[in-house]
């Protein structure tokens, strides 16, 4: 098999050469020092001022989205084609991301543009392919051999209209980035089935546990606030024979409504 780049490779090559040559690497220090001071202020999950000029460059320059192998959204380069070009954004670690195919993103657009829905390329993959938003893919978990899927024990469960996720992951690249929005996590739907038809995955929207919380605490606080179901409560502790007046049921409850707010806290949630 000829291995050797087309013409229209080599012509590419060049570009992104020239590219890396004119932008890249004179941009390396001041991105090196604007990380620096990102991580001495104690946040290095920001982005720079300095990537943000070089994807500028590399859209103006058409060096854009180069991954989709055979997409309406891509570069309509096969793999082959793609692999030299990938060489040199793997010698200058900065040009992945200025041109807008660095890895999370470029599989999870891949996955978006070839499974999502008209919902999913609309909310996620359009602003991923402009640059605006970043993903991450979450599969790897502390206590089993993550790099076999089959082993892979975080569940998801469908409960009426929602999923209810339960595990635990980390080594998820980039997902503390404040501009990542949706997360792609690897379950499992169906632990019987066959050892390979087991698996699945998910969109998960970022702010997904805040929602939830959110939700929780105004249902729980409205609740609480509806007099029919304080008297109602206050009733019934009475009823049940515990010597608990309206006032002392109204407190517990507001107690039972701290100790909930503050084990949110402490799993770095915001509740309302
Ligand atoms: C920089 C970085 C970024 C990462 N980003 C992500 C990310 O974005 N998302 C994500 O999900 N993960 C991410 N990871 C995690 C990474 O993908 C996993 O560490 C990797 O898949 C290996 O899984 P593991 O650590 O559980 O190792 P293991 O699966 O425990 O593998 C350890 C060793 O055991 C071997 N092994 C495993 N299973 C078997 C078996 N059944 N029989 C024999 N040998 C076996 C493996 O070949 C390997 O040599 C990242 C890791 C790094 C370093």
């Amino acid at each position: 098999m000829d291995f050797s780049p087309s013409p229209k490779v080599v012509e590419l090559q060049k570009r992104v050469m020239a590219f890396v040559q004119t932008h890249v690497v004179p941009a390396e220090k001041t991105f090196k020092d604007e990380m620096a001071a990102f991580r001495a202020a104690g946040n290095p999950w920001q982005h720079t001022q300095t990537m943000e000029r070089l994807k500028d460059k590399a859209k103006a320059a058409g060096l854009w989205n180069m991954f989709l192998p055979d997409s309406k959204y891509g570069f309509g380069l096969s793999n082959l084609e793609y692999a030299p070009v990938c060489e040199i954004m793997g010698r200058y670690p900065l040009t992945a991301e200025a041109m807008n195919c660095s890895a999370p993103d470029t599989g999870n657009m891949e996955v978006l543009e070839r499974y999502g829905t008209e919902e999913h390329k609309e909310r996620w993959l359009k602003p991923l392919l402009d640059g605006k938003i970043r993903s991450a893919f979450a599969m790897t978990e502390p206590a089993v051999a993550s790099s076999d899927a089959t082993q892979i024990e975080c569940s998801i469960r469908r409960d009426g209209d929602h999923y209810v996720i339960n595990g635990r992951k980390w080594w998820t690249s980039g997902a503390p980035d404040p501009r990542c929005e949706i997360l792609i996590l690897m379950g499992k739907t169906d632990p019987e089935a066959a050892t390979y038809r087991q698996q699945s995955m998910i969109l998960v929207p970022k702010n997904t546990p805040e929602d939830v919380v959110q939700r929780l605490n105004k249902a729980v606080a409205a609740t609480l606030n509806d007099p029919a179901v304080r008297s109602q409560l206050a009733a019934q502790t009475q009823v049940a024979s515990a010597p608990m007046s309206p006032a002392e049921a109204a407190r517990f409850l507001e107690a039972e409504t701290a100790r909930y707010r503050e084990i949110a806290k402490s799993i770095k949630l915001q509740p309302q």
